[in-house]
């Protein structure tokens, strides 16, 4: 947030303040301009459990609300209750949400998330509840926007209003904590025609961005006339126009600059890329396309609607999806290049609309935030790798990777927890990049429908550690762990899930050696040793007959890692030695 925007918003916090809006926002910015300040928790992270637990008295909420006073130690102190934020059905499962109150007043970020499969058994667990037990306050002055918050372990009776895009708590003229909430970033139809990029105008040419391939401040040129698509799909017509909406996607004009949404007399909407219909018919064809593959995998996250405008931000470059709109909403700004020109940006708005549609009001935490982020970036890359492979490694082709920002790629090498840093942006690509190389084996559909499922699971405040054992669980719910190989492989290269050693893939752990501070993760094409004592370290790998492969290697960085593309497959000897003498060595196999 700009500081422009904090200082308009304290002048107009007063009023807002009384008019006492009180909604659950949590809107998600979409992926540049971003601060690279970290988001500050509100929490530490929730408790996972991941026991599968029989339940009894059947799978309903009456059941799953009598159970959780049982089983969760917070529940135990008798002025609290639990009160139920929503259910809701997956292919896979049934997912409770539940928030812990106090003395009837509901407890801020204390979301209860119980995961059960379509019989009676609990899979999973998510238990943001607080010790209530030496909380001292009465709620006797309670109202409406009335939440507990605690802060410095002292429990308060705080106002929660939202004031634009941002939650706000106060105990009287006190800010208590405050947060972004935007994730940024029927009617009779018929056919009509339009013309769009595919996904984008330089994977179509096949060219980066530069010399003539630029944006040229949104001018039309010969080489992005060239790049036209020209499709078809329905339009309402309303007896004397047709209008780009149906009953789940609607464009429209609700935030500057104040451009009227296309309309046609004749069944063609024919744009060139300097036209701002241009921007409409492109985002109204790639969300129905991803829409109607949603639905198809069996899931009705896309069956909501939403509405659209592709030209917001008063000239930023920058989008956003808000869900604190009836419908939600999303923002595509038309600063650099038009955000709606490049499906890689409208998917990846989509995206957190699907994620908050299967666990709503569940994106708190900063890695829960990356988790959406990485949604985001997976469903947009995934969606233009079934156009074209070019740079299919790349997300934000056209929006990003130029002058106006670096975009981000799907096939990074960065490892959990090591490589987490203040960005929630960045540590997004942990996750994307680990679920783009499960893609690549299983398939875009099977790995599609894994994630879709996996976000029903989520809750407030989980880490990406808890998000890939609720992915393996996902796949157990819907294939009988039919990926559990692929799935794991993945997760484990990126420290996601640790190494088990009687794992069923033959991927090998490692021997306990003398040197302490030490840790391997291998797979089949490359191993990381992270350093955690970051000592000078001498690293050899040695051949099944003791012969040594290629020089002494010296490293003192914290995380090390190798890998080799020439180096046949087999079985390897990897020797780390410390300048006190001390060794120690693990089994590396090679596949390929
Ligand atoms: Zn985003």
């Amino acid at each position: 947030m700009s500081c422009h925007l904090l200082e308009s918003f304290r002048s107009t916090f007063r009023t807002l303040f009384i008019l006492g809006l009180c909604a659950l926002v949590n809107v998600a910015w979409s992926q540049k301009n971003e601060s690279e300040v970290a988001v500050k928790d509100y929490k530490s992270p929730c408790v996972s459990h991941f026991e599968k637990i029989s339940l009894e008295g059947g799978n309903n909420t009456t059941a799953i609300t009598v159970f959780l006073k049982r089983y969760l130690p917070h529940l135990s102190d008798t002025r609290c209750e639990i009160k139920l934020n929503y259910r809701n059905l997956s292919p896979g499962g049934i997912h409770y949400s539940f928030v812990q109150t106090f003395l009837g007043v509901e407890v801020y970020q204390s979301e209860i998330k119980v995961n059960t499969d379509r019989d009676h058994t609990i899979h999973s667990i998510f238990d943001n509840s607080f010790d209530t037990e030496n909380w001292r306050l009465s709620t006797k002055e309670a109202d409406r926007n009335s939440v507990i918050a605690v802060q410095d372990k002292e429990a308060m009776l705080c106002q929660r209003v939202v004031v634009g895009h941002t939650e706000i708590l106060t105990k009287g003229d006190q800010v208590i904590y405050q947060r972004e909430v935007n994730s940024y970033f029927s009617p009779p139809d018929s056919l009509v025609w339009g013309k769009i990029f595919n996904p984008d105008p330089l994977t179509t040419s096949q060219q980066v961005y530069g010399g003539i391939y630029v944006d040229h401040n949104d001018t039309n040129a010969t080489w992005l006339d060239n790049e036209l698509q020209t499709v078809s799909f329905m339009a309402y017509f309303d007896s004397s126009k047709f209008t780009l909406a149906n009953s789940y996607i609607r464009i429209l004009d609700f935030d500057a600059p104040n451009i009227a949404p296309a309309t046609s007399a004749v069944n063609q909407f024919f744009f060139n890329r300097s036209e701002s219909g241009f921007e409409d018919v492109n985002a109204f064809y790639h969300l129905n396309i991803y829409r109607q593959h949603v639905h198809s995998l069996g899931f009705d996250i896309a069956d909501h609607p939403i509405d659209v405008d592709t030209h917001a931000f008063g000239g930023a470059d920058q989008s956003a999806f808000e869900p604190t709109h009836t419908p939600p909403r999303l923002y595509f700004g038309v600063g650099g290049v038009d955000d709606a020109e490049d499906a890689d940006v409208i998917i990846h708005e989509y995206g957190h609309f699907l994620s908050y549609n299967a666990s709503p009001g569940s994106n708190l935490g900063s890695q829960r935030n990356s988790l959406d982020e990485a949604l985001g970036d997976y469903v947009a890359a995934s969606y233009s790798k079934a156009i074209s492979l070019y740079k299919s490694d790349w997300v934000f082709n056209w929006d990003g990777h130029n002058e106006y920002w670096a975009g981000r790629v799907v096939n990074s090498s960065k490892v959990y927890p090591t490589d987490l840093s203040s960005s929630i942006y960045k540590n997004a690509e942990i996750w994307s990049s680990a679920l783009m190389a499960i893609h690549d084996e299983i398939g875009r559909n099977a790995m599609d429908s894994l994630i879709f499922q996996t976000h029903f699971s989520y809750a407030a405040n989980i880490s990406m550690s808890d998000a890939a054992t609720l992915l393996i669980d996902a796949d157990s719910l819907l294939n009988h762990g039919a990926y559990y190989c692929p799935i794991y492989k993945h997760l484990l290269e990126r420290g996601l899930v640790p190494f088990y050693a009687g794992n069923p893939c033959g991927i090998n752990g490692i021997n306990e050696g003398t040197l302490e501070d030490l840790k391997v993760i291998q797979d089949g094409h490359s191993f990381a040793v992270t350093n955690l004592s970051a000592t000078d370290l001498k690293l050899k790998i040695f051949n099944i007959t003791g012969q040594q492969i290629g020089p002494e290697i010296e490293f003192s960085q914290t995380v090390f890692r190798y890998s080799d593309v020439n180096l046949p497959a087999g079985i390897y000897l990897v020797s780390i030695g410390s300048p006190n003498n001390k060794t120690s060595s693990f089994k590396w196999v090679k596949v390929k």
